[in-house]
């Protein structure tokens, strides 16, 4: 059955500025009659129609292809309407009006996916897996968002809920049949599937953990004094040649932030400038900021010249952070000392130090694999699927269920305590492909889309 959306709504769908194409997109019931005032007939269905944009004057606005997909063979389900002219902003504005005046409104971001997904020409998985792929900073990361659009992960997602419900059926049945339930339950099935739903699950939950982890990346501070060599560090991990490292500083007391990969893993690293020293209210407030950030981080690496010890202001930085905040040293400049590199763990403090030279790159995969270890990147390309922090929390709470109703039956056979924990282990699964969904959610996760996707 097709979503009925009263309204038809049209976006620019190409990037801002300029560029050989630009696109303006329109879905809705009265994509037909705004494609026939615009081009002066009816374009065939899918297929590519070139010629004039006309304006409601009968002007020229723009030349250039119009295509035509009525429902419900389209992205979003709906008749959709594609112009293609030229990208620039100003004509791009001339056909956005046009199809406004036509009766189309402006669409809010992620809309056309959303309408997408109300029609069930996507799961809710997959559409986050659109703005992931935009989004994707590695090729690791675009190809697993891919997996995901492609469907990969909603498949596990739906076999898992598919065998919860057929165990809950089993299990159900068994309670309706009381003086045979206790034989029902024990006969073995019902634990060995158990078993093997928790098995899977655990494989869907990995897999999911890597590709938040190819998302959303590792983040890390960076503590050195000026020279230490934290920009040449950055260049050095990036890989490149050429520096690809940008220093992204908002007001010059804000945090600077920086974005590499390592192989595939984002790598956000705030260097800390900004957290040393407070004269006055803006200030204060940066570091504040700053030191949000650092919380949030996964870990600290302190970088200081081979044979240096920890500066106090470091050492003031370091004092302040939470105990669980996992530390890593960076003795750099060992050709100055001719000392090789090594990855060791400093005895007294049990932190990791690893010697190294930035600038001769040597090494460096000391502190890569040290990284990726931490974090649990395991950097397999197989089989992994793009993934969000909502994914993994919902993959966990049908884990929790599962093994709560694992534990119902093997501790005191009680069949109608598992019937409803595989009822909400389902549930939660259901959330990841947006089967049970909050309009509340749906809101959140689109309104972070581009407009126009
Ligand atoms: P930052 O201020 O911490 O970002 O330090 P930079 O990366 O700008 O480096 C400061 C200076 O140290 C530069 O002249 C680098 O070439 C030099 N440097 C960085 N790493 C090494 C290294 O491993 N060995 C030597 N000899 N010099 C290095
Ligand atoms: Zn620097």
């Amino acid at each position: 059955m097709e979503f009925e959306n009263i309204d038809t709504i049209a976006a620019v769908a190409t990037a801002p500025g300029r560029g050989g194409v630009g696109i303006v997109r329109v879905s809705g019931n009265k994509a037909k009659s705004i494609a026939e005032a615009v081009l002066g007939k009816v374009p065939e269905p899918r297929y590519a129609h070139y010629g004039p944009f006309y304006s409601a004057q009968g002007d020229v606005l723009d030349r250039g292809i119009a295509l035509y997909f009525p429902n419900p063979n389209s992205f979003t389900g709906e008749d959709v309407l594609e112009l293609q002219g030229h990208g620039g902003p100003v004509v791009l504005q001339w056909l956005l009006e046009r199809v406004v005046e036509l009766g189309a409104r402006l669409a809010e971001p992620g809309e056309f996916s959303k309408q997408a997904f109300m029609n069930d020409k996507l799961d809710l998985a997959q559409a986050e897996a659109i703005a992931d792929l935009i989004e994707a900073s590695s090729a690791q990361a675009a190809k697993s968002a891919l997996r995901s659009l492609q469907g990969d992960f909603s498949r596990e997602v739906n076999a898992l809920v598919e065998e919860l419900i057929q165990l809950r059926l089993y299990v159900e049945a068994a309670i309706d049949f009381p003086e045979e339930e206790i034989d029902f339950l024990s006969d073995g099935k019902v634990a060995g599937q158990l078993e093997h739903i928790l098995d899977r699950l655990h494989q869907v939950f990995a897999s999911a953990q890597q590709g938040v982890l190819l998302r959303e990346g590792m983040s890390v501070v960076i503590l050195g004094r000026p020279n230490a060599g934290k920009s040449s560090l950055l260049n050095a991990l990036s890989g490149k040649e050429i520096a690809i490292v940008t220093d992204i500083a908002g007001t010059t007391r804000d945090i600077v932030k920086e974005e590499i990969n390592i192989d595939g893993m984002p790598l956000h690293i705030l260097d800390t400038a900004g957290v040393r020293e407070a004269t006055d209210q803006v200030e204060q407030i940066g570091i504040e900021r700053a030191w949000q950030a650092i919380d949030n981080a996964d870990r600290v690496l302190v970088m200081l010249q081979a044979g240096e010890s920890i500066h106090e202001e470091d050492q003031a930085i370091l004092d302040k952070l939470p105990q669980s905040m996992p530390v890593t040293l960076v003795r750099n400049k060992i050709d100055l000392i001719g000392h090789e590199p090594m990855i060791e763990c400093e005895q007294a403090s049990g932190r990791t130090v690893i010697w190294l030279s930035a600038k001769h790159r040597q090494g460096l995969d000391l502190l890569r694999d040290h990284l990726k270890t931490e974090m649990g990147y395991a950097q397999t390309e197989e089989g992994v699927f793009m993934a969000r922090k909502r994914h993994l929390d919902a993959l966990q709470t049908a884990l929790d269920y599962t093994r709560n109703g694992q534990q119902q039956l093997e501790m005191f056979a009680a069949g109608e305590l598992l019937a409803e924990d595989l009822r909400l282990a389902q549930e939660a699964l259901s959330e990841i492909t947006g089967r049970f969904t909050s309009d509340d959610l749906l809101g959140r996760i689109f309104s972070s889309f581009c407009i126009g996707k």
